[in-house]
């Protein structure tokens, strides 16, 4: 049977066919893709000289309600395309001259990127493959990308129950995603860079969001203890009230620089090197792709 006839591709556990209904994410038997593009803000060891060759993915597995995505996590904006098309898209990025090919919220895809991947490679796609997740992940799916996904770059959202229930439906996230990342580490090894770009590992990433140091902090504590200085994380200043975020009371206004600050010195204060940090103006609008499909049909200008 295949994993989409009783999908359990992700933690929902929606257990639908998918070939007749659409579950929780939004995703049916065929990949839908918003955008493919050269994204040069990545971190550097993504996005290298020319940029990630990102592919964003349609729909969503978590939802969260302050999602700067929220066209095409939440309202499913995309076309569909067949895992053939969705091979010729991977490997359009290598043509491109893409550093990485980096998926974007790939999880409820997972059995059509695996097939894309193998096409591709039959054309002589050999980019390092970025799964870039929100962390929300069962350990059953990541086993299916092992020797097939280079790097991982899962978020670390939430370690409070309450956050995550509020803000994603999910009050189990942090137990699920910490069990993830553990479980990604084990498949990747220690990471591995050349020439500046991530040929293999982690790389953690947490959005501090307003009102919620203390827990971004709880966090930190739970990667420094389980992974010391060995893992590499990316702290993030850019959120901006979207959504439903912007009637939320707490997550209406945008982040201060004392709230970032204090994380960002947390993480050094506990030893952490291998931190990535951005400026307080990487918050907003700007820096939000055009949900406009391009790259998706054809290959991409
Ligand atoms: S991938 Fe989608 S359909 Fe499958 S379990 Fe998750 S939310 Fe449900």
């Amino acid at each position: 049977m295949s994993l989409l006839e009783n999908c359990t591709l992700c933690p929902r556990m929606c257990h639908i066919n998918r070939f007749e209904h659409k579950g929780y994410c939004g995703g049916g038997d065929r990949a839908r893709v918003a955008l493919v593009s050269l994204h040069k803000w990545e971190e550097p060891v993504i996005a290298g000289k020319n940029g990630a060759g990102t592919v964003f993915f349609s729909g969503c597995s978590l939802k969260c309600i302050y999602c700067q995505n929220y066209e095409i996590s939440h309202f499913n904006k995309g076309i569909e395309v067949s895992d053939e098309r969705l091979g010729e898209i991977f490997y359009e990025q290598q043509l491109r001259g893409a550093e990485t090919l980096d998926l974007v919220t790939p999880t409820h895809y997972i059995p059509q990127i695996l097939n894309g991947i193998i096409l591709a490679q039959k054309k002589g796609f050999s980019l390092p493959v970025v799964y870039n997740t929100s962390g929300y992940e069962n350990i059953s799916s990541l086993s299916l990308l092992s020797g097939v996904v280079d790097v991982f770059l899962p978020d670390l959202k939430y370690y409070s129950p309450e956050l995550s229930r509020e803000y994603s439906q999910a009050e189990d996230y942090f137990q699920i995603a910490a069990e993830a990342i553990k479980y990604m580490v084990e498949l990747t090894g220690p990471s591995l860079e050349v020439n500046g770009i991530l040929r293999k590992g982690v790389l953690v990433r947490h959005m501090v969001l307003p009102g919620a140091r203390k827990d971004s902090m709880k966090l930190l504590e739970w990667l420094w203890n389980e992974f010391g200085d060995s893992i590499i994380i990316s702290i993030m200043s850019q959120y901006t009230p979207y959504f439903a975020a912007l009637e939320h009371p707490r997550l209406k206004r945008r982040l201060t620089t004392f709230e970032y600050d204090s994380v960002v010195d947390y993480a050094r204060e506990l030893g952490f090197t291998k931190c990535f940090i951005q400026d307080h103006s990487s918050a907003g609008k700007e820096y939000i792709p055009h949900w406009n499909g391009a790259g998706v049909e054809g290959m991409p200008r």
